[in-house]
This record gives C-alpha cells, structure tokens and sequence, in this order.
C-alpha cells in the first residue's frame, strides 16, 4: 500500500500485513478526523468483535487532524506535535478495539475540500478497492462540520468509481455534528451502540487532546446514544441501551448519477410534511 502523503501512517494492531489486514475487512469506516470512528462506527467495531472469525473492522482516517482547537496541557503544542499526538492516540484507539487495520491518511483540511484533489481521490480508490467490506461507515450529508461533508462527497465519488459488482452492499452516512434524530423513522438506521459500555467509554477517552480543552465529546456521545435510545418512540420500552442514527446512502451508490444535495434535500422535505401534517391534523 502505498498513499500519496509521506506521513500517512498504516498501523495493523496484530502486526499482519497492511494488504493482507484491509483485504479482511467486513466494517469500514471512513472518517474526516482522529475520534470520529469511535463516535460513528460503535455498532460496527461491536459487530466485528462479536463474530472475529467472520468479521473485521477497519478505520481510515482522512485529515491530519492538525487544525484541532488545544488547550490545557497541549495548549502550546505546535501544529507537528498536534498531529503526532492525534495520531498515536488512533492507534491506541485501533489496539483497544480490535481493528484489523488503521489507516490514516494526514491530508490537509483544505487538500480534502478542493475538488479534485489527485491525492485524495487516489488514496480512497485504493482503499475501497483494496476490500470487500459489507457496511461502509460514512459522514452523513447534514452534517454540520464542512470537512465531514466534504470527506463524504470524496468517499461516494470513489464508491462510485468502483465497477457495480464492487461496491459495498450498505453505505451509512452516521451522525456526528448534528444528529439524525430530525430524519423520518422510516428513513434512519438505528446503529446498536450500547453494546460493550466500558469499550465505548474507554475508546472514547483515549483522545485526551480533544477532552483535555473541557469538549467532553465522550460523555456526549455516550449521552447521545443514550437519549436516541430513549426519545425514539413514545409508547414502547427502551428495547437498546443506546443508538447511533444513520442515514442510508445505498441508493446514492447504487445509481451513481443520483444528486447528493437532492437526496438530503428530500429527507428535509419529508420532515416538514410530516410536521406540518401532524400540526394540521390536531388543529382539524
Ligand atoms: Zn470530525
């Protein structure tokens, strides 16, 4: 394997090779930044760690991850040091998951967002045809963040690229800035994430760069899980302790030639009929 940044760094937890590890790879997630596997993809890493006979999780992460906000004790890091922390706390994130492989790509911010960017593009294609994965974890298009959003647009355009019969059966577009919970229910996937509780706090924690400024992402993300498990429908019992939504992107790999922008724009429409019917309905 070999990806366009010199610092790009491949990390196989159990040592095998790069090649032979990806090749394994069932779940894949492919995420803008370091931590936002462990916030998206819980369901997934929990689904390989059940069956690991069968199953293997794989994580790619885009950006170098060198923009980040510091404080606290990194409060004086340089750019370099920001970059080297962020990483090594991926692989320690990687280690204690039980993926087969971590890759992570150290791409500028602004490289992911110029359309077109050679690097980028090649980068993906190699890794998505590089395995056989069964659900692909990606950002979702009502994401808040620009760099999740454009990390998506450069993963569906290399999903794209790939001949029919190679592209993954299930792509998820998993919420990170902004939830899903606005989607209709019959239009999101419920992700199981409140399996393995302490492995989901822990992985969570291992990125004290990002916590250390007081952003408690991990017990915002936990308490996410929690609230979408709870608030998802009135009249039933919790039946999980806790769930991550998804929007399913299938339909955009499936037919190459579907707009983005209009598919989400069709997801928002739907919300509004649906608002706007149920405020009509009680006033009639
Ligand atoms: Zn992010």
């Amino acid at each position: 394997m070999n990806f366009s940044r010199t610092d790009a760094d491949i990390f196989t937890p159990d040592d095998s090779l790069p090649a032979a590890a990806l090749a394994r790879v069932t779940h894949l997630c492919v995420a803008a930044h370091q931590d936002d596997i462990e916030i998206m993809a819980h369901a997934g890493l929990c689904d390989c760690l059940d069956e690991p006979a069968r199953r293997a999780f794989g994580g790619v992460v885009v950006t170098d991850g060198a923009g980040a906000p510091r404080s606290g004790p990194y409060a004086s890091h340089t750019d370099d040091q920001m970059r080297a922390v962020r990483r090594e706390e991926q692989r320690r994130a990687a280690t204690l998951g039980g993926y087969a492989i971590q890759i992570q790509l150290a791409h500028p911010s602004a490289d992911v967002k110029a359309p077109g960017h050679a690097g980028v593009r090649t980068d993906l294609e190699q890794i998505f045809s590089g395995c056989s994965p069964e659900v692909v974890y990606l950002h979702n298009p009502a994401d808040k963040h620009p760099t999740h959003v454009a990390v998506l647009l450069r993963c569906l355009a290399a999903l794209r690229a790939l001949p029919p019969e190679r592209r993954p059966r299930r792509v998820l577009g998993c919420e990170v800035w902004r939830d899903l919970d606005w989607l209709p229910d019959d239009a999101k996937v419920a992700l199981d994430s409140g399996r393995r509780p302490e492995l989901a706090a822990a992985l969570l924690r291992v990125f004290d760069s990002q916590l250390a400024g007081g952003k408690r992402y991990d017990l915002a993300t936990l308490g996410r899980r929690a609230a979408n498990a709870t608030f998802h429908t009135a009249h039933a019992t919790d039946k999980l302790a806790g769930i991550t939504w998804a929007m399913d992107l299938t339909p955009l790999i499936a037919d190459p030639a579907r707009d983005v922008a209009e598919f989400t724009m069709g997801q928002l429409d739907r919300l509004r009929a649906e608002v706007a019917g149920q405020i009509n309905g009680i006033i009639e």
